[in-house]
């Protein structure tokens, strides 16, 4: 059934505003840079036990329920809710330092009662966390709170439950880490990430959406903006060769390199738009210039390639009258 799941799931999760051959394109970029490809002689189940490996040593990839080693302070479990938007799923982190009683969890994602029984199964949970207010994302966190007493936070307060929102530049100590909050507005208006600065010796960021482990997130425009969103990746940037631990796709190395590639796509869109614009009249809608500036897309992606159209019209329009 063509439900609302499913429709969140395309709208909402983490949909990709390059689908199609742009979206591929991304995965093979960003493998080019990031990766070290496994062994093709692998087959995909033991990949999916194992996940492949950057030269730091990081998990990149996950296809399967299992508590998995992020980076040095954190593991994952990925949910399952993979689509065609939402890559492989949401990656549910776990956060705890070496020998610690406790543990953070980042994004309990979906309602799913096996996901969320994994999560609290993988020993006391002291706090939850949101990167922001999305349902694959938050639609487990009063369950995760049921089965683990701990409280969730999250920057918007309607999806705080027993404790305060996050605010930016805060610094939480939890599971014998620091967590520091830092605001990154653009996907959604209330979306944060974490910065752990003793993850390693870069530390580490976990991106929430903001940035994917593939291909480029989208606007969730008229609350996402681009403005924001290009704010948010300079604040990003300043964190250098940090691990980036996104809510979809594998884990990657420096988000100075990661930040930088979705600033040249990001300018390289709004250049093709602007040229739309030439043709079309500067007056078009949000629906004549994806016909031309994503004339190839899929249907199931269109809405969300149009939401990050009308975000990216939004932003010429205020520039050029401000
Ligand atoms: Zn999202």
């Amino acid at each position: 059934m063509f439900g609302v799941g499913f429709l969140l799931e395309i709208v909402w999760s983490s949909p990709v505003d390059n689908p199609g051959w742009a979206l591929f394109y991304s995965a093979v970029f960003f493998s080019a840079l990031f990766y070290s490809a496994p062994s093709s002689s692998r087959s995909r189940a033991a990949r999916a036990q194992a996940g492949s490996r950057c030269k730091d040593g990081m998990v990149t990839s996950a296809t399967s329920p299992v508590l998995q080693r992020s980076s040095a302070l954190t593991r994952f479990i990925l949910a399952p809710n993979p689509g065609p938007m939402s890559l492989d799923g949401t990656n549910s982190y776990v956060i705890s330092a070496k020998d610690a009683e406790a543990s953070v969890v980042v994004d309990p994602g979906p309602a799913d009662e096996g996901h969320l029984r994994r999560l609290a199964g993988t020993g006391r949970v002291e706090l939850i966390l949101v990167t922001h207010r999305h349902a694959d994302h938050t639609a487990g966190s009063v369950r995760l709170q049921e089965l683990t007493g701990a409280p969730v936070r999250a920057a918007d307060p309607r999806h705080c439950h027993g404790a305060d929102p996050l605010r930016h530049g805060e610094t939480i100590r939890a599971a014998g880490v620091s967590i520091q909050v830092v605001a990154t507005p653009g996907h959604t208006s209330d979306s944060v990430c974490f910065h752990l600065p003793d993850d390693g010796a870069l530390g580490s960021v976990l991106t929430g959406d903001t940035i994917l482990g593939r291909g480029t997130t989208m606007l969730d425009y008229p609350d996402g903006a681009l403005g924001d969103y290009l704010e948010s990746l300079d604040r990003l940037e300043a964190f250098g060769g940090a691990g980036v631990l996104p809510a979809h796709g594998p884990v990657l190395p420096s988000l100075e390199a990661v930040t930088r590639a979705y600033r040249g796509h990001r300018l390289e869109r709004l250049a093709q738009i602007r040229e739309a614009l030439e043709g079309l009249g500067r007056d078009a809608t949000a629906a004549a210039v994806t016909d031309v500036v994503y004339a190839d897309v899929d249907a199931s992606v269109r809405r969300a390639a149009e939401m990050s159209v009308a975000a990216q019209l939004d932003y010429l329009r205020g520039r050029s009258e401000g």
